[in-house]
């Protein structure tokens, strides 16, 4: 089993900030920016090249849990960044889609 389907069975901790049927939402262990946030669906899906049409309500649900998440820990108006990296070039580490939510800084223009 993935690492993030065992904080999703919760046989691993992790500081939860969000969940519901669809998606958890944690703290990632290695904050890149003064916020960093994982908002990672249920299902396991490996990576942006498995999603199929079945999965379009999932992600975007997942956007709006981004802006409720943003609203509620009181950032949505500073603003912040949604990533999601897919498979070696691009730098994914964890083969099951998360989305990355930065924020807490001004974050600059480019990422790479
Ligand atoms: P990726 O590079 O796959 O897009 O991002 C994976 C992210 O998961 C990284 O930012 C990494 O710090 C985070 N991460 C890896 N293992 C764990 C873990 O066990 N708990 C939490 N909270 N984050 C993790």
């Amino acid at each position: 089993m993935c690492v993030f389907c065992k904080i999703i069975n919760k046989e691993l901790p992790a500081k939860i900030v969000y969940e519901d049927e669809l998606v958890v939402a944690f703290h990632d262990i290695n904050p890149q920016a003064p916020i960093h946030i994982l908002i990672v669906p249920k299902e396991h899906i490996p990576t942006v090249n498995d999603l199929e049409e079945k999965h379009k309500e999932l992600i975007g649900h997942i956007f709006l849990v981004a802006k409720k998440i943003a609203k509620d820990m009181g950032f949505a108006e500073n603003g912040y960044r949604i990533l999601i990296n897919c498979n070696k070039d691009g730098g994914q580490e964890i083969y099951h889609i998360h989305y990355h939510l930065f924020a807490g800084k001004p974050l600059g223009k480019m990422i790479c």
